[in-house]
């Protein structure tokens, strides 16, 4: 990865009339700077802004405000009405859907951008053929799309990608069509497609798992916003909102009322949970902690009772009541606990959130119905 920047956006909007739902802000003020040769990944519930940032990044989509730069080179400046068409934008692109042509066979697939820009005919055949090789598809140059399997089509559309040499590569869940076992396979070959290529890749999806382990960095979105852009580890452990927290990994939440200096449980205050409050605490809090990060004891802590035990293949989940709510907990097999036993849990260094946005909630869902 070098200090390039790649793809930079500046205060870019994208806003969406319709008759039935009015306006709605896709991408509200997004800015971003994406270096040469990292793997970026758009990371958010669906209707958040993704596939609208990438559509604006590759030209298929107008902006409502701001301005994008592609290797140094504006592509795209609202205020100055200039756009440059997707084909000289010099992406690659891969899309969700395989979105490769069933009436021509995979030769003809993998040679069509290369064709539109009259490339000459030996060098198309060369390189068709090693792209193919790069994605393990040499010697099925005569057999259409359909003859293939899954898996194979969507290489298909990575080979046609590719087989340009573009600088930035945008990839819009490529593998969700695919089956776990192959998304694996999948994810390590564009990896290593992008080692030997050297191009920078912003992958869109709704995975955190997915997003985690491919990327150098990642944006996570909620609502056409960005919440919060870091590595995968930093997200994980820094998150800095409730949303980013509850997207990332298993969470555990606790609606916690603070009353003279001591947190309790919300809706049952018999019992304190000994916490160090923050600052700037409200009376009405959400503690987020992770399932594997609540140490379960015998007597100290929080004392409570085991409701349930859940044997699962590498961990076994207790789920504790603390006043009205249950709470997730997992720990090694060893540490061993009957329902209806008596505990203590102890909670460290929690994040503190503002309480549940049932508005935000609605908004989402709206969001995801389109
Ligand atoms: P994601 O890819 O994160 O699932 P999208 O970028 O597709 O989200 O959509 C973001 C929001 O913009 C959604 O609320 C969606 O309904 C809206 N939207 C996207 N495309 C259009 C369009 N062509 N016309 C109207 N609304 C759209
Ligand atoms: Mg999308």
């Amino acid at each position: 990865m070098s200090d390039k920047n790649q793809v930079v956006l500046r205060h870019v909007t994208k806003r969406f009339t319709t008759r039935t739902m009015g306006t709605v802000t896709a991408v509200d003020d997004f800015n971003l700077e994406i270096k040469e040769g990292e793997c970026f990944s758009f990371l958010g519930p669906s209707g958040c802004g993704k596939t609208t940032t990438l559509r604006m990044i590759a030209g298929f989509e107008d902006l409502s405000e701001g301005e994008i730069e592609l290797c140094g080179r504006p592509v795209s400046i609202k205020a100055k009405n200039l756009y440059v068409p997707p084909e000289e934008r010099d992406l690659g692109m891969v899309f969700q859907a395989f979105a490769v042509w069933p009436h021509m066979n995979i030769f003809d697939n993998v040679a069509f951008p290369l064709k539109i820009r009259k490339t000459p005919k030996k060098e198309i055949e060369s390189r068709v053929k090693e792209a193919l090789r790069h994605c393990s598809l040499d010697g099925l140059e005569k057999l259409y799309p359909s003859e293939l399997s899954g898996g194979q089509q969507q290489r298909i559309a990575l080979a046609r990608a590719i087989v340009t040499n573009p600088k930035v590569m945008l990839l819009d869940e490529p593998l969700s069509n695919l089956d776990p076992k192959l998304r694996e396979t999948m994810r390590f070959e564009i990896k290593e497609l992008q080692r030997q290529f050297g191009f920078t890749i912003i992958f869109v999806t709704h995975d955190q798992s997915e997003a985690m382990a491919i990327s150098d960095r990642m944006m996570v979105c909620d609502m056409g916003k960005i919440m919060q852009i870091d590595t995968p580890e930093n997200l994980y452990r820094k998150p800095n909102s409730r949303f980013v927290h509850n997207f990332l990994g298993e969470s555990t939440f606790i609606n916690v009322v603070l009353k003279d200096g001591k947190v309790f449980p919300k809706g049952d205050e018999t019992q304190a949970i000994d916490l160090q409050i923050p600052e700037n605490a409200e009376s009405e809090m959400v503690i987020a902690t992770r399932p594997n990060a609540i140490r379960l004891t015998k007597d100290s802590g929080f004392i409570t009772h085991i409701e349930k035990r859940i044997f699962l293949t590498d961990k076994t989940e207790y789920l504790v009541s603390v006043g009205q709510q249950l709470v997730k907990i997992q720990t090694p097999h060893r540490v061993v606990f009957a329902p209806g036993e008596q505990c203590g849990i102890e909670i460290v260094s929690p994040g503190w959130y503002p309480p549940e946005d049932k508005e935000a909630e609605a908004e989402r869902a709206r969001r995801q119905r389109f």
